[in-house]
Protein backbone atom coordinates (compact mmCIF):
# COMPACT_ATOMS: atom_id res chain seq x y z
CA UNK A 1 0.00 0.00 0.00
CA UNK A 2 1.28 3.30 -1.39
CA UNK A 3 2.67 5.32 2.15
CA UNK A 4 1.47 9.37 2.07
CA UNK A 5 2.47 12.82 2.93
CA UNK A 6 1.73 15.85 2.46
CA UNK A 7 2.60 19.87 2.73
CA UNK A 8 -0.28 21.75 4.55
CA UNK A 9 -0.36 25.60 3.43
CA UNK A 10 -2.84 28.22 2.55
CA UNK A 11 -2.13 29.08 -0.46
CA UNK A 12 -0.09 26.29 -1.20
CA UNK A 13 -0.23 25.98 -5.21
CA UNK A 14 3.52 27.54 -5.15
CA UNK A 15 4.79 24.77 -3.33
CA UNK A 16 7.77 22.70 -5.24
CA UNK A 17 7.66 20.21 -2.28
CA UNK A 18 5.15 17.73 -4.36
CA UNK A 19 7.92 17.59 -7.40
CA UNK A 20 10.61 17.00 -5.04
CA UNK A 21 9.31 14.77 -2.85
CA UNK A 22 7.93 12.62 -5.55
CA UNK A 23 11.13 12.65 -7.30
CA UNK A 24 12.95 11.53 -3.93
CA UNK A 25 10.64 8.66 -3.65
CA UNK A 26 10.85 7.73 -7.37
CA UNK A 27 14.65 7.59 -7.37
CA UNK A 28 15.12 5.13 -4.35
CA UNK A 29 11.81 3.14 -6.11
CA UNK A 30 10.20 3.46 -2.63
CA UNK A 31 6.11 3.43 -3.27
CA UNK A 32 5.47 6.38 -1.38
CA UNK A 33 3.33 9.57 -2.75
CA UNK A 34 3.28 13.34 -1.25
CA UNK A 35 0.96 15.73 -2.24
CA UNK A 36 -0.16 19.37 -1.53
CA UNK A 37 -3.35 20.10 0.46
CA UNK A 38 -4.58 23.64 1.22
CA UNK A 39 -5.42 24.13 4.72
CA UNK A 40 -7.50 26.93 6.13
CA UNK A 41 -6.10 27.54 9.42
CA UNK A 42 -9.47 26.73 11.03
CA UNK A 43 -8.83 23.67 9.99
CA UNK A 44 -5.84 22.85 10.38
CA UNK A 45 -5.76 21.16 13.73
CA UNK A 46 -8.55 18.77 12.62
CA UNK A 47 -7.11 17.54 9.07
CA UNK A 48 -3.23 17.25 11.20
CA UNK A 49 -5.42 14.69 13.27
CA UNK A 50 -7.35 12.79 10.02
CA UNK A 51 -4.16 12.82 8.35
CA UNK A 52 -2.39 11.25 11.68
CA UNK A 53 -5.00 8.67 11.72
CA UNK A 54 -5.68 7.74 7.99
CA UNK A 55 -1.91 6.43 8.36
CA UNK A 56 -0.04 9.28 6.60
CA UNK A 57 3.90 8.94 7.40
CA UNK A 58 3.92 12.55 8.07
CA UNK A 59 3.41 16.53 6.76
CA UNK A 60 5.67 19.25 5.87
CA UNK A 61 4.11 22.25 7.44
CA UNK A 62 4.15 26.34 5.52
CA UNK A 63 2.47 29.36 6.10
CA UNK A 64 0.58 30.43 8.00
CA UNK A 65 0.77 27.25 9.89
CA UNK A 66 4.18 26.54 11.49
CA UNK A 67 3.29 27.83 14.83
CA UNK A 68 0.02 26.32 15.23
CA UNK A 69 1.82 22.49 14.57
CA UNK A 70 3.92 23.07 17.31
CA UNK A 71 0.95 23.75 19.22
CA UNK A 72 -1.05 20.70 18.98
CA UNK A 73 1.78 18.42 18.40
CA UNK A 74 2.23 15.63 20.91
CA UNK A 75 5.99 15.13 21.17
CA UNK A 76 8.56 18.60 20.22
CA UNK A 77 11.66 17.93 18.75
CA UNK A 78 14.26 19.75 21.08
CA UNK A 79 15.36 22.14 17.99
CA UNK A 80 11.32 22.99 17.37
CA UNK A 81 11.20 24.36 20.67
CA UNK A 82 14.54 26.39 20.63
CA UNK A 83 13.13 27.88 17.57
CA UNK A 84 9.42 28.31 18.45
CA UNK A 85 7.94 27.02 14.95
CA UNK A 86 7.88 23.23 13.41
CA UNK A 87 7.77 22.92 9.61
CA UNK A 88 7.52 18.81 9.67
CA UNK A 89 5.24 16.85 11.20
CA UNK A 90 5.77 12.82 11.74
CA UNK A 91 2.84 10.51 12.29
CA UNK A 92 3.23 7.68 14.64
CA UNK A 93 0.23 5.21 15.69
CA UNK A 94 -1.93 8.69 15.83
CA UNK A 95 0.69 10.57 17.42
CA UNK A 96 1.96 13.86 16.55
CA UNK A 97 5.55 14.84 16.70
CA UNK A 98 6.69 18.09 15.44
CA UNK A 99 10.65 18.90 14.18
CA UNK A 100 12.27 21.64 13.03
CA UNK A 101 14.39 21.09 9.46
CA UNK A 102 14.21 24.87 8.32
CA UNK A 103 17.41 24.97 10.40
CA UNK A 104 19.55 22.08 8.80
CA UNK A 105 17.80 22.83 5.64
CA UNK A 106 20.22 26.82 6.02
CA UNK A 107 22.97 24.87 7.70
CA UNK A 108 23.00 22.29 4.81
CA UNK A 109 22.89 24.74 1.84
CA UNK A 110 24.96 27.47 3.21
CA UNK A 111 27.88 24.61 4.12
CA UNK A 112 27.75 23.98 0.08
CA UNK A 113 28.44 27.65 -0.88
CA UNK A 114 30.22 28.61 2.14
CA UNK A 115 31.98 25.58 3.56
CA UNK A 116 34.04 27.52 6.41
CA UNK A 117 30.41 27.99 7.83
CA UNK A 118 29.10 31.03 9.75
CA UNK A 119 31.65 30.97 12.33
CA UNK A 120 32.95 34.20 13.65
CA UNK A 121 31.16 36.09 10.84
CA UNK A 122 28.93 39.39 11.07
CA UNK A 123 25.90 38.36 9.94
CA UNK A 124 22.45 40.34 9.07
CA UNK A 125 18.98 38.52 9.21
CA UNK A 126 16.61 40.47 7.18
CA UNK A 127 13.11 39.48 8.88
CA UNK A 128 11.52 38.27 12.36
CA UNK A 129 9.45 36.01 11.58
CA UNK A 130 9.69 31.52 11.48
CA UNK A 131 11.99 31.72 9.06
CA UNK A 132 14.35 34.36 10.46
CA UNK A 133 13.62 32.60 14.23
CA UNK A 134 15.41 29.30 12.40
CA UNK A 135 18.08 31.17 10.96
CA UNK A 136 19.49 33.01 14.03
CA UNK A 137 18.98 29.56 15.89
CA UNK A 138 21.33 28.09 13.26
CA UNK A 139 23.35 31.11 13.02
CA UNK A 140 23.86 31.02 17.22
CA UNK A 141 24.34 27.47 17.20
CA UNK A 142 27.05 27.32 14.78
CA UNK A 143 29.04 30.10 16.74
CA UNK A 144 28.68 33.37 14.49
CA UNK A 145 30.44 36.13 15.94
CA UNK A 146 27.17 38.74 15.46
CA UNK A 147 24.01 38.74 14.52
CA UNK A 148 22.33 41.53 13.61
CA UNK A 149 18.58 41.46 12.98
CA UNK A 150 16.18 43.68 10.97
CA UNK A 151 12.82 43.77 10.72
CA UNK A 152 9.94 46.31 9.13
CA UNK A 153 8.24 46.13 12.48
CA UNK A 154 11.09 46.78 14.56
CA UNK A 155 9.13 45.41 17.72
CA UNK A 156 8.98 42.14 16.41
CA UNK A 157 13.00 41.94 15.99
CA UNK A 158 13.18 43.07 19.24
CA UNK A 159 11.65 40.24 20.21
CA UNK A 160 12.97 37.75 18.50
CA UNK A 161 16.85 39.48 20.14
CA UNK A 162 15.00 38.88 23.16
CA UNK A 163 13.93 35.32 23.12
CA UNK A 164 17.09 33.88 22.26
CA UNK A 165 19.22 36.33 24.49
CA UNK A 166 20.04 33.83 26.84
CA UNK A 167 20.90 31.30 24.21
CA UNK A 168 23.48 33.37 22.62
CA UNK A 169 26.57 32.20 24.28
CA UNK A 170 29.40 34.56 23.17
CA UNK A 171 27.91 35.58 20.27
CA UNK A 172 26.72 39.63 19.90
CA UNK A 173 22.96 39.27 19.11
CA UNK A 174 20.85 42.75 18.72
CA UNK A 175 18.11 44.10 16.84
CA UNK A 176 18.92 46.92 14.60
CA UNK A 177 16.94 50.12 13.20
CA UNK A 178 18.55 50.35 10.21
CA UNK A 179 20.25 46.96 8.11
CA UNK A 180 24.17 47.95 7.84
CA UNK A 181 24.75 45.43 4.88
CA UNK A 182 27.59 47.07 3.91
CA UNK A 183 29.48 45.64 7.21
CA UNK A 184 28.07 42.00 7.12
CA UNK A 185 29.51 39.24 5.97
CA UNK A 186 27.12 37.28 5.48
CA UNK A 187 23.81 38.48 4.60
CA UNK A 188 20.04 36.33 4.96
CA UNK A 189 16.73 37.41 3.54
CA UNK A 190 14.23 35.50 6.05
CA UNK A 191 11.38 37.73 4.75
CA UNK A 192 8.63 36.95 2.02
CA UNK A 193 9.83 40.23 -0.27
CA UNK A 194 10.62 38.48 -3.75
CA UNK A 195 8.39 36.42 -3.45
CA UNK A 196 5.03 37.61 -5.14
CA UNK A 197 5.24 36.25 -9.19
CA UNK A 198 4.11 39.91 -9.92
CA UNK A 199 7.34 41.60 -9.00
CA UNK A 200 9.86 42.93 -11.15
CA UNK A 201 12.43 40.39 -12.50
CA UNK A 202 14.46 43.68 -13.84
CA UNK A 203 18.22 43.67 -12.90
CA UNK A 204 17.73 48.14 -13.07
CA UNK A 205 14.69 47.35 -10.94
CA UNK A 206 16.14 47.50 -7.01
CA UNK A 207 12.16 47.53 -5.83
CA UNK A 208 13.02 44.51 -3.55
CA UNK A 209 15.80 46.44 -1.89
CA UNK A 210 13.78 49.24 -1.16
CA UNK A 211 11.86 46.73 1.00
CA UNK A 212 14.67 45.40 2.29
CA UNK A 213 16.57 49.16 3.35
CA UNK A 214 19.36 48.07 1.67
CA UNK A 215 21.24 48.51 -1.70
CA UNK A 216 23.05 46.88 -4.48
CA UNK A 217 26.01 49.22 -3.50
CA UNK A 218 26.33 47.77 0.11
CA UNK A 219 27.39 44.19 -1.71
CA UNK A 220 30.89 44.05 -1.57
CA UNK A 221 32.73 41.00 -3.31
CA UNK A 222 33.96 39.24 -0.29
CA UNK A 223 30.17 38.68 1.34
CA UNK A 224 27.69 35.85 0.89
CA UNK A 225 24.21 35.87 0.18
CA UNK A 226 21.60 33.42 1.30
CA UNK A 227 17.59 34.29 0.02
CA UNK A 228 15.42 32.36 1.70
CA UNK A 229 12.36 33.40 -1.00
CA UNK A 230 12.03 31.12 -4.09
CA UNK A 231 10.20 31.31 -7.14
CA UNK A 232 10.48 31.05 -11.51
CA UNK A 233 14.08 32.21 -11.81
CA UNK A 234 16.19 34.35 -9.44
CA UNK A 235 15.07 37.30 -6.80
CA UNK A 236 16.52 40.44 -7.51
CA UNK A 237 18.72 39.74 -4.47
CA UNK A 238 20.16 36.76 -5.67
CA UNK A 239 20.65 38.30 -9.49
CA UNK A 240 22.34 41.04 -8.29
CA UNK A 241 24.41 39.55 -5.79
CA UNK A 242 25.42 36.77 -8.65
CA UNK A 243 26.16 39.54 -10.89
CA UNK A 244 28.66 40.94 -8.72
CA UNK A 245 30.26 37.65 -7.89
CA UNK A 246 29.36 36.65 -4.70
CA UNK A 247 29.05 33.51 -2.98
CA UNK A 248 24.94 32.79 -3.59
CA UNK A 249 22.44 30.29 -2.03
CA UNK A 250 18.65 30.12 -3.18
CA UNK A 251 15.55 29.30 -1.79
CA UNK A 252 15.17 26.52 -3.27
CA UNK A 253 19.16 25.32 -2.15
CA UNK A 254 17.02 25.66 1.02
CA UNK A 255 14.42 24.21 0.23
CA UNK A 256 16.08 20.93 -1.32
CA UNK A 257 18.16 20.41 2.14
CA UNK A 258 14.87 21.02 4.73
CA UNK A 259 13.03 18.63 2.25
CA UNK A 260 15.75 16.21 2.54
CA UNK A 261 15.87 16.85 6.19
CA UNK A 262 12.12 15.98 6.38
CA UNK A 263 12.17 12.63 4.21
CA UNK A 264 15.15 11.44 5.94
CA UNK A 265 13.19 11.80 9.17
CA UNK A 266 9.80 10.19 7.75
CA UNK A 267 11.73 7.45 5.68
CA UNK A 268 14.98 6.62 7.14
CA UNK A 269 16.69 6.29 4.34
CA UNK A 270 19.51 8.73 3.27
CA UNK A 271 17.77 11.49 0.64
CA UNK A 272 19.09 11.52 -2.80
CA UNK A 273 19.96 15.17 -2.78
CA UNK A 274 20.44 15.75 -6.48
CA UNK A 275 17.30 13.59 -7.76
CA UNK A 276 15.29 16.29 -5.08
CA UNK A 277 16.96 19.12 -6.79
CA UNK A 278 16.17 18.32 -10.02
CA UNK A 279 12.66 17.47 -9.17
CA UNK A 280 12.50 21.13 -7.59
CA UNK A 281 13.85 22.94 -10.25
CA UNK A 282 11.34 21.25 -12.52
CA UNK A 283 8.41 21.12 -10.58
CA UNK A 284 6.78 20.04 -14.39
CA UNK A 285 6.78 16.58 -12.88
CA UNK A 286 3.89 14.60 -12.96
CA UNK A 287 2.54 12.42 -10.25
P1 LIG B 1 6.41 34.97 8.28
O1 LIG B 1 6.57 34.35 9.63
O2 LIG B 1 5.07 35.35 7.79
O3 LIG B 1 7.35 36.29 8.25
C1 LIG B 1 7.35 37.15 7.13
C2 LIG B 1 8.51 38.14 7.27
O4 LIG B 1 8.55 38.92 6.06
C3 LIG B 1 8.34 39.12 8.43
O5 LIG B 1 9.62 39.44 8.95
C4 LIG B 1 7.71 40.33 7.72
O6 LIG B 1 7.93 41.55 8.38
C5 LIG B 1 8.48 40.31 6.42
N1 LIG B 1 7.82 41.05 5.35
C6 LIG B 1 6.68 40.70 4.69
N2 LIG B 1 6.39 41.64 3.76
C7 LIG B 1 7.36 42.58 3.85
C8 LIG B 1 7.60 43.81 3.15
N3 LIG B 1 6.80 44.24 2.17
N4 LIG B 1 8.70 44.53 3.49
C9 LIG B 1 9.54 44.12 4.47
N5 LIG B 1 9.35 42.97 5.17
C10 LIG B 1 8.26 42.22 4.86
O7 LIG B 1 7.03 34.03 7.15
P2 LIG B 1 8.25 33.01 7.29
O8 LIG B 1 7.74 31.66 7.59
O9 LIG B 1 9.27 33.62 8.19
O10 LIG B 1 8.79 32.96 5.78
C11 LIG B 1 9.49 34.06 5.21
C12 LIG B 1 9.91 33.71 3.78
O11 LIG B 1 10.87 32.65 3.83
C13 LIG B 1 8.77 33.23 2.89
O12 LIG B 1 8.96 33.76 1.60
C14 LIG B 1 8.96 31.72 2.87
O13 LIG B 1 8.45 31.12 1.68
C15 LIG B 1 10.47 31.63 2.92
N6 LIG B 1 10.94 30.35 3.43
C16 LIG B 1 11.64 29.56 2.57
C17 LIG B 1 12.14 28.36 3.01
C18 LIG B 1 12.93 27.51 2.06
O14 LIG B 1 13.06 26.32 2.29
N7 LIG B 1 13.44 28.08 0.98
C19 LIG B 1 11.92 27.92 4.32
C20 LIG B 1 11.20 28.75 5.18
C21 LIG B 1 10.72 29.97 4.72
P3 LIG B 1 6.85 42.14 9.45
O15 LIG B 1 7.07 41.35 10.71
O16 LIG B 1 7.26 43.55 9.57
O17 LIG B 1 5.49 41.93 8.85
Amino acid sequence: MTTRCAVLGYPVEHSRSPAMQNAAFDALGLDWSYEAIAVEPERFSEVVRDLAERGYAGANVTIPHKLRALELADVVSDVARAVGAANTLSFEAGSVTAHNTDVEGFLGALAEAVPEGPRGMRSLVLGAGGAARAVVHALLSEQAGIVEVWNRHPARARALVADFEPRKGSATLRAVPDPQASLADLIVNATSVGMAPHEPLEPSDLSDFKELRISADDLGDRQAIVDLVYRDGDTVLVRKARARGLRCVDGLDVLVHQGAASFELWTGRSAPLEAMRNGARDRKRPR
